[in-house]
């Protein structure tokens, strides 16, 4: 282990401007850096690299982050190797903490399972390159299959002997705790003995989307029909079936360049097209595609291509899985090939370059897809016929894109023969139904929502409060630490006793008034994500007295990080075009009014919003209670009260 005093250390002398600029040609630009993306083959610079707050964005791609996350995501490196190669880089020494295997184990359960996990990775590799009967066997094998030495190394693949246990003697002996091995399903534990799970067959390692290892899959190599052709490791902490797709690591920078992503249903589909120089493939194992391995690929890109094999059988099964893909928004084509052959198979048939020109030119759009095979089995059975046209109005339905929706209906209605009037009646039931859900939209996606603008019909009280909480983490993070004066009114009355609210002015930093607003009405925030950066923030302030944003920029939550250094880098995207055209003096745009400004317009709009949610609340539950009424009715009616001279307030702010 690389000691906490090292990397600190690491962390205080590494410039990321430095480190990127091995990987990327950097050019001074007002007082930032910027280059072409790494990650896309684009033209013009979206890349851009800040000296001052030590990170960097990629507008292109939407990566970005600390000196460490970028060697992460562009070298692929794990965090250790990460640390290494900067240590090396600036000459510091890496100081290690000296830990026994066992006190490794030790250190917690996850992390013991990881590190069990990799020393089985190198060891069925090491027997797989190197011991006789590995060679004989298992090497053979795969080169029998017809894969090159060099995919067997880059994807890791091992053999397991084929006798009762000489993997689990093996970490035994090495110090490695059997607890862990069983936890792991490396090994079976029964009675008292133990057995190598995947005793005589070929190993799949399978890595997360950082590159470590999570489990494993394994071929037999025996004939027997009573033998599973494939075993996999079982749940464990870190295995997660629903949660993982095969390929992901090494397929994660092509998915980026190429914007998509091939979606195959096993191990051999993956090295195979791999092999063929196509890299931008993920495989499902087997089942049909959870939400959270969709996500995964969301992360990379929009686009999927399923890859069906030849059957007709199987396909007709795997396209009710797709609808899956839809429903979250992404782009999904289909790609079938001929009668009987999979990916692999049919990889081995042509050449490279035929591979690649029949993956280019015969993907199909998924939906009209669907229809061409299904209509097939309907046309002439009005009953199916029914059926079909819900069915795709269904899909049609997961589409969030009210263009995209619009011209599917165009297009289907004229491969089905029936006008545009019925499918868009259909859709129209199934829409109000959908609504709520496809209303998940993510933030980055509302650009120029004011914070005045009370929600819309169209917006749900969700996002609204979704966006006025990530304005106040911005407003946290860009301007915490400010001393401003703020307006309190209080109410008064004049002279002639007529109510005249006073203005009250305090002086306070704009971290101490949110949090102090925050507090006194009880709020929390409704997103998981804000709510751990606010409180992250709270910690922060309460150690050393004031926001600082590297910590959060480099904290070890990455999906904290990922967002902290989105919002830090909002501002620059806006000044990329400009810097085109000529280096413009960029004004300091946090003019002290418009911070206090927008402090008090969201924590009004907050306030506002939570009424109004009592009010709906009390509402609903009116004519339910009926002892109760009067009570609610007074409740009401004291909310209303207080949602006027909310919005008073934030009148009398414009
Ligand atoms: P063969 O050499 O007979 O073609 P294969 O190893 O290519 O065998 P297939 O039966 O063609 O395997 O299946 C294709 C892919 O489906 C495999 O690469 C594997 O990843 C996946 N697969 C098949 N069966 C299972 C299973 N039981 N569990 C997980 N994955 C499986
Ligand atoms: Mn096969």
């Amino acid at each position: 282990m690389i000691s906490k005093h090292t990397i600190d250390l690491v962390f205080e002398t590494a410039r990321v401007e430095e480190v990127i600029g091995e990987f990327v040609q950097l050019k001074k630009s007002g007082s930032n850096y910027k280059g072409l993306s790494p990650f896309s083959d684009e033209r013009t610079p979206s890349f851009m690299v800040s000296p001052a707050k030590q990170i960097w964005k990629d507008f292109s791609s939407g990566k970005g982050g600390n000196v460490l996350s970028f060697l992460m995501e562009h070298e692929h490196f794990s965090y250790p190797e990460a640390i290494r190669f900067l240590a090396k880089k600036y000459h510091i020494e890496i100081e290690e903490t000296e830990e026994s295997p066992e006190q490794q184990l030790q250190n917690n359960e996850r992390e013991s399972l990881f590190v069990v996990s990799e020393f089985a990775n190198l060891y069925f590799q090491d027997i797989l390159l190197n011991h006789p009967k590995g060679t004989a066997i298992g090497l053979s094998y795969f080169q029998e299959r017809g894969y090159r030495e060099d995919i067997i190394k880059k994807f890791q693949l091992g053999y397991c002997l084929d006798e009762w246990d000489a993997f689990t003697k093996e970490a035994l002996a090495k110090g490695y705790e059997l607890d862990y091995l069983d936890k792991t399903g490396l090994t079976i534990v029964k009675e008292g003995k133990q057995f190598d799970r995947f005793k005589g067959r070929v190993l799949f390692p399978i890595h997360s989307m950082s590159g470590r290892v999570l489990g494993f899959g394994g071929r037999t190599l025996s004939a027997d029909k009573n033998i599973a052709k494939y075993v996999n490791s079982p749940e464990s902490e870190i295995y997660h079936k629903s949660q993982i797709l095969y390929g992901i690591f090494h397929a994660k920078k092509e998915i980026v360049k190429e914007d998509n992503c091939y979606l195959v249903e096993g191990y051999t589909d993956v090295i195979s097209l791999h092999q063929a120089g196509i890299e931008n493939v993920v495989a499902s194992s087997g089942t049909a595609l959870t939400p959270e391995q969709i996500r995964l690929i969301r992360r990379l890109t929009n686009n999927i291509t399923v890859l069906f094999d030849g059957d007709s059988a199987g396909i007709k099964a795997a396209i009710r899985g797709v609808d899956l893909i839809l429903e979250e928004g992404m782009n999904v084509r289909v790609l079938t090939f001929p009668d009987g052959d999979d990916p692999d198979s049919f990889s081995k048939k042509v050449s490279s370059e035929a591979l690649k020109d029949y993956l280019q030119n015969n993907s199909k759009d998924f939906i009209n897809y669907k229809v061409s095979l299904l209509l097939e089995d309907a046309k002439n059975d009005p009953v199916k016929k029914a059926a079909l046209i819900r069915d795709i109005v269904n899909s049609i339905a997961k589409i969030s894109d009210n263009i995209q929706r619009e011209i599917y209906v165009q297009e289907c209605a004229q491969l089905m023969h029936i006008s545009e009037e019925v499918l868009f009646n259909e859709l129209a039931q199934l829409h109000k139904k959908e609504l709520k859900e496809l209303h998940g939209v993510s933030l980055t996606e509302k650009k120029s929502f004011k914070v005045l603008k009370a929600p819309s019909a169209e917006e749900t009280q969700e996002t609204f409060l979704q966006f006025l909480e990530r304005e106040i983490i911005k407003l946290l993070l860009l301007h915490g630490n400010k001393e401003l004066d703020f307006i309190d009114w209080v109410d008064a009355h004049d002279e002639h006793g007529k109510y005249k609210p006073q203005e009250v002015i305090h002086r306070n930093t704009v971290f101490e008034e949110i949090f102090l607003q925050l507090q006194t009405d009880e709020i929390e925030f409704t997103n998981e994500l804000f709510r751990a950066i606010y409180y992250e923030i709270i910690n922060l302030f309460q150690q050393y007295e004031t926001i600082n944003s590297d910590a959060l920029v480099n904290h070890s939550e990455l999906e904290i990080a990922k967002e902290v250094t989105n919002i830090l880098m909002e501002d620059e995207r806006y000044l990329i075009g400009k810097w085109e055209k000529r280096d413009i003096s960029i004004k300091e745009k946090d003019d002290k009014n418009e911070v206090v400004k927008s402090v008090t317009d969201c924590i009004l709009n907050f306030r506002r919003n939570l009424v109004n949610q009592k009010i709906t609340e009390l509402k609903n539950s009116f004519s339910l209670n009926e002892g109760n009424n009067n009570e609610s009715l007074d409740l009401i009616m004291k909310y209303k009260g207080l949602e006027m001279l909310l919005s008073d307030k934030l009148g009398r702010e414009v």
